[in-house]
């Protein structure tokens, strides 16, 4: 595996296997690697010839300059984790080679950036869709990996790439979990040991939910009544507990088909996010 650190680099590397004809996937990171991160590596390696693993802290995304700060780093772990992995390119790129001074330009995708996420987040989604929009022009992969944890994220991106004509397949792959549920997130390892029991309120509230449904509830408003008290039983308030269609992230008048249940909440200093989806019979 090789760490490339410019954008010249990268792209006469690549040009040399397009050259040859080899399919190009990419997996963007913002690094501390956990079975997540591997699982989108091992999604990347199954289907294309060349996988690049991009490992960049994007400041873009952040609102809180304490949560950036305090972001993990841990690169030379994350190259080696890679490099085992079978990751054919780290690219970790310094913060000036992505946003060189006079940097001016952002992407935004109206709508689905403003909601859930988006309102306690304002311009995170900026962030995001500006910084994956240049990896994409910088890496030009035929398959993007993205997680199915960050469900907004996904959806933000896979419309940014269809309204701007981005010749990219962009790929989404399961949620991996702790065996307790938690789902892995490289936020888990700032929890206090003694906050980490009430973490796992978020997968409580989604399985609530889901035995909500499955029991035959239909109304959004019970579904998230019995979300939140399975929540409150563990001492979290979660900032949001939505239920919305997945692809236009709009609130659902009734769970029938497929619903997004999408969670949010803070757990001492960390914050959060869940997701699953909800499937009925009926559509
Ligand atoms: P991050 O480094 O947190 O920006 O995440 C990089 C990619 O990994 C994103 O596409 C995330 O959605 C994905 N990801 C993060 N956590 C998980 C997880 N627990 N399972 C699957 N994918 C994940």
């Amino acid at each position: 595996m090789r760490t490339i650190r410019t954008i010249a680099e990268l792209r006469a590397h690549l040009a040399a296997a397009r050259g040859d004809g080899r399919s190009v996937g990419l997996v963007p990171t913002m690094g501390a690697f956990h079975a997540g991160h591997v699982a989108l590596m091992h999604g990347a390696r199954a289907q294309c010839d060349v996988v690049v693993v991009s490992l960049f802290v994007n400041p873009a995304q952040f609102n809180d300059p304490r949560d950036l700060e305090r972001y993990p780093r841990t690169e030379a772990a994350d190259a080696a984790t890679a490099a085992e992995t079978g990751v054919d390119v780290l690219f970790a790129p310094a913060r000036d080679e992505i946003y060189p001074d006079g940097f001016a330009t952002t992407v935004n995708v109206a709508g689905l950036s403003d909601v859930l996420e988006g309102e306690f987040r304002p311009r995170h989604f900026e962030g995001v869709c500006t910084v994956v929009a240049k990896l994409l022009n910088i890496v030009a992969p035929d398959v993007a990996f993205f997680g199915a944890k960050d469900a907004q994220q996904a959806v933000v991106v896979r419309r940014m790439a269809r309204d701007l004509d981005m010749p990219v397949r962009i790929e989404v792959l399961p949620t991996v979990r702790e065996p307790d549920g938690l789902a892995l997130s490289s936020r888990n390892a700032l929890l206090d040991p003694a906050e980490r029991p009430r973490a796992l309120a978020l997968r409580a509230g989604l399985d609530a939910a889901e035995r909500a449904v499955a029991a035959g509830e239909r109304d959004p408003e019970a579904v998230r009544a019995a979300a939140l008290a399975a929540m409150r039983e563990r001492g979290v308030e979660p900032e949001y507990f939505a239920l919305v269609h997945p692809d236009t992230l709009q609130a659902v008048p009734t769970v029938n088909g497929r619903t997004l249940a999408a969670v949010a909440a803070r757990v001492g200093l960390v914050r959060l996010i869940d997701n699953t989806l909800l499937t009925t019979g009926a559509s």
